[in-house]
């Protein structure tokens, strides 16, 4: 089934190309990948877009197994952050075949979440106390497994408002 369209346009002709992709092909920047020049003027220089697959849990698990898949290139903690993806986050990061790295970044992505649900609700109308508290626990019965790794990274800002509130510090495996 193909569902999802990718899209160039020229910056110099303004000439649009576009192909579909099945839902795996487009969920992963290395799967949808796509080196084309422009087939009007040759010009290697385009504009690309994508439509992306929501993050279900087959592409969850797929992602969680393989270190070289990326949903984005940068930041994938915030989009991974989500109170109704909780409880996959959680099942995905205790899955023995998810490798140490992606466990790292569903830390980060926890932490992140954890500072939305602190968060008072004029900052965040979405903040839900009973999820941070949920996510306190959580994080402190899986405390020996909780890690990052290279290339991992929980902004200052975050860290200030979460580690005092999990109770301990998240060590790094490098
Ligand atoms: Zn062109």
């Amino acid at each position: 089934m193909m569902d999802y369209i990718q899209f160039k346009t020229c910056r110099k002709c303004g000439t649009k190309t576009e192909r579909s992709l099945d839902e795996e092909t487009a969920a992963f920047v290395q799967t949808r990948q796509w080196s084309i020049t422009c087939p009007n003027c040759n010009s290697k220089i385009l504009n690309e877009g994508c439509n992306t697959p929501p993050l279900t849990y087959d592409l969850l698990k797929k992602w969680a197994r393989n270190d070289s898949l990326q949903f984005i290139e940068q930041d994938e903690d915030i989009i991974l952050a989500d109170n109704n993806r909780l409880g996959l986050l959680l099942d995905i990061f205790d899955s023995d075949k998810t490798t140490e790295y992606k466990r790292g970044i569903i830390i980060q992505a926890l932490c992140v979440l954890l500072y939305d649900n602190l968060a008072s609700k004029e900052d965040n109308p979405e903040s839900d106390r009973k999820i941070a508290d949920r996510i306190v626990r959580e994080l402190n019965e899986r405390k020996n497994m909780v890690k990052l790794g290279k290339g991992q990274f929980i902004e200052p800002y975050i860290e200030k408002v979460v580690f005092p509130v999990i109770g301990f510090e998240i060590a790094w495996n490098i």
